[in-house]
């Protein structure tokens, strides 16, 4: 494996473990500051994950074509489940209605 394959796999890694962090929690079970540090995290983990592909460019690696959910590469992001949460999609299925 040469070193920018380590890295691309590194930063791969990385990205899963971001993409993972929100598992659904019960915000009631938190106290006013953990909640308050909690949105915090989140906030910063939206921002990582924006930032990942143009990061990944800098650092010289080339980034992975988007693919929708339906297969189909991905022109756009979208909350497309309304969760504040964007998600690449073709340009079939930009409105969740689209099947
Ligand atoms: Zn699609």
């Amino acid at each position: 494996m040469t070193p920018k394959q380590k890295l691309q796999k590194d930063r791969a890694w990385f990205k899963f473990v971001l993409t993972g962090l929100p598992k659904p929690i019960k915000l009631e079970s938190l106290s006013e500051i953990e909640q308050l540090f909690w949105k915090e995290i989140l906030s910063a983990r939206n921002a990582l994950l924006n930032m990942h592909d143009k990061c990944s460019i800098e650092l010289g690696l080339n980034i992975p074509e988007h693919r929708c959910w339906c297969g189909k590469p991905a022109k756009v992001q979208v909350d497309y489940y309304g969760t504040g949460e964007l998600q690449w999609v073709c340009n079939k299925h930009i409105n969740i209605n689209n099947d």
